[in-house]
């Protein structure tokens, strides 16, 4: 099935770099890998988040228990547990996915067997592509889902949920922590670089800034966005990242309308130093298995420039297509 084996894709990129890896005898000059479940970082106050594995888990502890957003890969509970033990002794209550992903709710089973009154929230549209996969695991199926706004809880503890288009899925959640002023993007944006879009799961690059730019006037006093793998950035640096899309889309229409091809488009975002960031030709730290900014961009123009055309789109994921091979041993 085209749209099974889509979404599998999108973790196999990882997943095979990660066993190609393994498989090289694990010594120097192994190839890139993914990095395992990582070290609980502070982002502010009550809010923490740990790297690896596939998805950053945001942990949120309020006072009926912890909040999880996004588990990661599979077989990483008793990781993620660990991390979250060591700031605090509450149970796990409440499991946020941002998306479908395999990367982001690979291991709610974990909780969900642990604690089985534990619920899964996610957005509608996430809830009607687990139950379009047949090989989903019940965990990732949820008890909740929202369509436009919800609020979860009060106070220090209050939760908002929203949803306002298509991007990286059709069914990416943003999760607004009020009290912190602090919010988690999932792969709308990750790593502060183009996200892979899933055509088989609805998502569109020519829609990403709409929605983004929706987001920017819909939510308000946020500082904090953590990103759906990778950084933790700003405000701004969501603004800037909304106008390196708006911009992409600008440049692949005159593209496009003059008969040129993607890398052209390419040429012209580079024009403007204020897109530098987006367009690094370097591979990023804990990412060395996903390709370079750069690599990422031209991916996402071919991807426009198949919606533009009405085509299908099948240059969506890719590390093998427009990434530099992996580094030479040693490096
Ligand atoms: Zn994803």
């Amino acid at each position: 099935m085209r749209r099974a084996g889509l979404l599998t894709a999108i973790v196999v990129v990882g997943i095979a770099a990660a066993v190609v890896a393994g498989q090289g005898g694990g010594g120097r000059g192994a190839g890139p890998r993914i990095p395992p479940t990582g070290t609980i970082e502070k982002v502010k106050d009550n809010l923490y988040k740990i790297g690896g594995a596939g998805s950053n888990t945001t942990v949120f502890i309020t006072a009926e228990g912890v909040v999880l957003v996004d588990t990661k890969l599979a077989n990483n509970g008793e990781a993620i547990m660990k991390q979250v033990q060591t700031v605090t002794d509450k149970p796990v209550s409440l499991i946020i996915n941002t998306h479908v992903h395999p990367d982001h709710n690979g291991s709610n089973d974990y909780f969900k067997a642990a604690r089985p009154m534990v619920q899964v929230v996610t957005h509608e549209n996430t809830k009607k592509w687990v139950a379009a996969n047949p090989k989903a695991n019940p965990a990732w199926m949820p008890d909740r889902t929202f369509t436009d706004k919800m609020t979860l809880g009060k106070g220090k503890d209050r939760i908002d949920f929203y949803y306002f288009g298509a991007g990286h899925t059709n069914g990416d959640a943003f999760v607004v922590f009020p009290a912190l002023r602090a919010m988690c993007i999932g792969d709308l944006m990750a790593w502060n670089m183009g996200p892979l879009i899933d055509p088989a799961t609805g998502g569109s690059i020519i829609a990403l800034p709409d929605t983004l730019e929706k987001a920017l006037k819909g939510i308000k006093n946020v500082d904090l966005v953590i990103e759906g793998h990778g950084n933790v950035n700003s405000w701004q640096g969501l603004r800037a990242y909304t106008e390196f899309h708006r911009a992409l889309i600008t440049v692949a229409k005159a593209a496009l309308s003059r008969g040129e091809k993607p890398e052209q488009a390419l040429a012209e975002l580079e024009k403007n130093p204020k897109f530098a960031v987006f367009l690094k030709d370097e591979l990023l730290k804990d990412l060395e298995y996903g390709g370079t900014p750069k690599s990422r961009a031209l991916i996402n123009l071919n991807v426009a420039f198949q919606e533009l055309k009405g085509e299908p789109v099948t240059t969506n994921f890719g590390p093998a297509r427009g990434a530099p091979p992996p580094p030479p041993p040693g490096k």
